[in-house]
């Protein structure tokens, strides 16, 4: 008999064939009324699903509504079916491929005979109005695998068939859910019938491929959201409006703020004079608080030799996501490849394909690479490769030719390569600044010693990943290493935390939840003894709690030598971001024997934190960028005031303020140009310039300017009227010196509001 536990603790056992709607109807008609599915020992499930029944022990339930994420999830992809189903009465024998639900909505891939055009959205849309109308229910079913088949093939849907044959064919059985004359092979959940759906819209439609792979069929996916309600819905698409006003990389080549050329690189942040004042201010303002907080300044190095990376453990564990190695030596290179191939076995198919393109160009492709169909056979071409390099180059690689499987072979390559002279783009700074804490002999009194750097590093991003400056390829890092005493781990993390919420709120971004990552306790992946790990997670924890932060605890989120915790920050549209991590490390103190001598006179084991508050400058600069549309506060404003003339009998005295101004310490220009004033206020006003000063004959002679505030609107209302030049500088210098935030607009707070019911 299953034995529920409650969310409020309470324990109840049901008879076997309970559904979770029984459990919900018995607690009260309103829970029933509002349910949309369950959450069973940690798993969503259908309301009108029986329970199963696992015997013994209490089984964590609870009933999900509105107010759940979890529930939202089901609701999209139930939209999705629904969208599928009106999709199939508009154009028979549209195929269907995958439909889930994502972070913000939905999508289902289709392969449709007659293409579907954006302007047969508003056709489905209507169409889907009448299922939901409708209210039909969701029915689950099983069928055998065999019969599952039989069933997708009779309903005409070839993908659904392959899928069945590419995966399932080792399961006994297959649920399908009906909806009318609708019938999917899926999953689920789903909810209880189509009257759930409070609002949805169907947003565009892009190519996507069969199981997203580029050398199959191309399909079209289409794309589209739901909520609960209509209010939640016109939120989420004003926050899409929003958040399309203010795309940093559009605003970034409006406001010259960045730039990025394809010859120089994609990924790589070319960062134009206005970016890079912005990212100076910022970088500056880190440091002066580092230095307040007993941190030391470092530099380091772009790359490092690969015998530190394989010390680390960053080379070759990360290697896919890294540069490729420099060596001294070329046919080094060609045989690094190579050996990765036989040491991991056949990868997946675009590093296939890249290392067929890679032999072909090296013309040692003499066993067509690409034609082989099996592992044996591939890897037999690979060592057949790396015969043909030693023998070219003419290279004394012992043993090579006696080793007897593609393991020895690497093993023994592996041993060459490790000779060689080899190089890494800096992936992190890690093993950099271990190198300085181990420069000198460090003895207890000494710690915490902290290492601050704003260290570039580098990641190899696939190309389709790289978005602005917000995923890139070379990134500079707000980083430092600490190495500390255990008993210094507590009041460290604080002062880090602590840190991160003071610039936080200097920025405006007062609205962030902290997420604790702790190892999945049935894992065996993580380094280091239990309670080391019990002790840092309780840490954590408690540090979190004795700081009031809002936060959320997820196992099986730390990284693997030890517990983390990550910023989430909510823009001013309402946008979750997450920021850089703040790490305890247990592993590479030992990896590198670092230590210290205790007050025992013996050598003791340090601990490493490991923090980067904003992740990198790049990222955290993006995020800025859309988090005030480009119009950023005075003190990081690239350009804070622009004067001007109103004619040019005026220039002169234009040219006085501004220098006036300069020299106060203000980044200000002037407008001279022969155009009317009107004009290059409204220009001004687009490249968002906080101050705009006008003079004129009056302003002359009075020794004033004639100030406007962009903060305060376009028209009229902007203006404050004329002041002496000595009380404009005084209400610049209060405003930087405060940091004060400008204005949101009205649209933007009510998009937070909207988006503030799934914010836990
Ligand atoms: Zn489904
Ligand atoms: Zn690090």
């Amino acid at each position: 008999m299953p034995t529920l536990k409650l969310p409020d603790g309470s324990v109840r056992s049901v008879p076997p064939g309970t559904r979770p709607r029984d459990v919900a109807e018995s607690i009260g008609k309103r829970l029933a009324q509002a349910a949309v599915a369950a959450r069973v020992d940690g798993v969503v499930r259908d309301l009108d699903r029986e329970l199963p029944d696992n015997g013994a022990g209490e089984v964590p339930f609870a009933i999900l509504t509105d107010r759940d994420r979890e529930a939202l999830d089901v609701l999209r992809h139930s939209t999705a079916h629904i969208m599928a189903r009106a999709v199939l009465r508009l154009f028979p024998g549209a195929q269907l491929a995958f439909g889930p639900a994502t972070e913000s909505g939905f999508y289902y891939d289709i392969d449709s005979p007659t293409p579907i055009r954006e302007d047969d959205l508003p056709r489905i849309e209507e169409e889907m109005r009448k299922i939901i109308q409708e209210a039909e229910p969701f029915e689950r079913f099983e069928r055998t695998t065999p019969e599952a088949r039989a069933l997708v093939s009779d309903l005409g849907q070839g993908y659904k068939v392959e899928h069945i044959d590419d995966k399932f064919l080792g399961e006994p059985s297959l649920s399908f859910y009906r909806q009318g004359e609708f019938i999917d092979l899926c999953r689920g959940p789903h909810i209880p019938n189509a009257g759930k759906v409070g609002a949805f819209k169907l947003l565009s439609i892009a190519g996507a491929y069969w199981k997203n792979d580029a050398t199959r069929k191309q399909l079209q996916r289409l794309y589209g959201t739901a909520f609960f309600s209509k209010k939640d819905l016109d939120a989420y698409l004003t926050q899409l409006e929003e958040a399309k006003k203010r795309d940093h990389r559009v605003l970034g080549k409006q406001l010259k703020l960045f730039t990025i050329s394809p010859l120089v690189g994609s990924g790589l942040i070319l960062w134009m004079p206005k970016g890079a004042t912005v990212r100076g201010i910022l970088e500056g303002f880190i440091k002066d608080e580092l230095l307040k907080r007993g941190y030391e300044p470092v530099y380091t190095p772009h790359i490092g030799r690969l015998e530190l990376y394989r010390t680390s453990g960053h080379f070759p564990y990360y290697r896919d996501a890294q540069f490729p190695p420099m060596y001294a030596n070329p046919a080094a290179s060609a045989l690094d490849l190579a050996q990765h191939r036989l040491a991991a076995g056949v990868l997946d198919e675009k590093k296939e394909q890249e290392m067929a393109a890679f032999m072909k160009a090296t013309g040692l492709d003499v066993w067509a690479y690409d034609s082989f169909g099996t592992q044996e056979e591939k890897l037999g071409a690979v060592n057949q490769y790396v015969l043909g390099v030693i023998e070219v180059m003419n290279l004394d690689v012992p043993d090579y030719a006696q080793a007897k499987t593609h393991a020895e072979r690497a093993a023994v390559l592996l041993k060459w390569l490790e000779q060689q002279e080899g190089f890494l783009l800096k992936p992190m700074n890690c093993p950099h600044h271990i190198h300085i804490y181990k420069a000198e002999a460090r003895s207890y009194r000494d710690l915490p010693v902290r290492l601050a750097e704003f260290g570039t590093v580098y990641r190899y991003e696939q190309t389709g990943e790289l978005n602005g400056m917000t995923r890139v390829r070379g990134f500079t890092q707000d980083d430092a290493h600490l190495f500390v005493t255990p008993e210094q781990v507590e009041a460290e993390l604080k002062s880090n935390l602590d840190l991160v919420l003071f610039v936080l709120k200097s920025l405006g971004l007062n609205d962030y939840r902290v997420r604790v990552g702790l190892r999945d306790p049935n894992s065996d992946k993580y380094v280091g003894a239990a309670e080391l790990w019990d002790n840092a997670q309780r840490t954590l924890i408690e540090t979190v709690q004795n700081l009031g932060l809002k936060h959320t605890i997820e196992e099986g989120e730390a990284a693997f030598y030890g517990p983390k915790i990550d910023f989430v920050v909510r823009d001013c549209i309402g946008r979750e971001w997450q920021l850089g991590t703040v790490q305890l490390d247990y592993n590479l103190p030992v990896r590198f024997n670092l230590e210290y001598v205790g007050p025992d006179n013996r050598p003791h084991r340090p601990v490493m934190i490991h923090r980067a508050p904003f992740g990198s400058m790049e990222r955290f600069c993006g995020i800025l960028i859309e988090h005030f549309a480009g119009a950023f506060p005075l003190w990081l404003a690239p350009e804070q005031a622009r004067v001007f003339p109103i004619s040019d009998k005026y220039a002169e005295y234009g040219k006085k303020v501004e220098a006036e101004l300069r020299q106060a310490g203000f980044r200000v220009t002037g407008d001279y140009r022969a155009d009317n004033v009107k004009y290059k206020i409204r220009e001004a006003s687009v490249e968002k310039v906080p101050y705009m000063l006008i003079v004129g004959e009056k302003e002359q002679s009075a020794g004033t300017v004639s100030v406007r505030d962009r903060a305060l609107g376009e028209g009229k209302e902007a203006e404050l009227g004329a002041m002496p030049v000595a009380e404009l500088i005084r209400r610049l210098t209060d405003e930087v010196k405060e940091k004060r935030i400008r204005q949101t607009s009205g649209a933007v707070a009510a998009a937070v509001e909207g988006g503030e019911k799934f914010a836990d």
